[in-house]
């Protein structure tokens, strides 16, 4: 899939939407989800253009994906949810393609804590 340059976290990128940023350097870009589903929602994005963790983890520099992975995990401390720095938990999910049910073909994470969440999938589709 070739990444659109109309997507909206392209357009997050360009500033051409607005967004609530935790963090941003030469790499990444971290902003609260629009539609939260924990009290920490928060989403972490490369600003190159890569369309899925696949894409990322196969054409990604070096420098790339080690700003990414670390500015995920200065979000989860930031945000007092890693338990290295006492916090009580998170979850890192990336939904990749059909099946993982992305629905911005801009690769990013969610990193979601604040409270219990639950099992991982649950039986039933939704
Ligand atoms: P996906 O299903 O692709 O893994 O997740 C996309 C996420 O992007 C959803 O959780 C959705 O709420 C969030 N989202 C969609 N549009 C916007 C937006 O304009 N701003 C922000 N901050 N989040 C958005």
């Amino acid at each position: 899939m070739s990444y659109d340059d109309n997507n909206v976290f392209a357009k997050i990128l360009r500033g051409e939407i607005p967004n609530r940023t935790v963090l941003e350097n030469e790499h990444v870009l971290a902003f609260h989800d629009i539609n939260g589903q924990a009290p920490t929602h928060v989403l972490v994005i490369p600003k190159g253009k890569y369309v899925s963790f696949d894409d990322f983890a196969a054409h990604a520099s070096d420098a790339e994906i080690v700003a990414f992975v670390r500015a995920a995990g200065q979000v989860a401390s930031e945000e007092g949810v890693a338990p290295s720095g006492g916090g009580e938990g998170f979850r890192i999910v990336s939904n990749a393609g059909k099946n993982g049910v992305q629905e911005v073909p801009h690769f990013h994470l969610h990193v979601l804590g604040g409270r219990w969440l639950g099992r991982m999938l649950k039986k039933v589709d939704d």
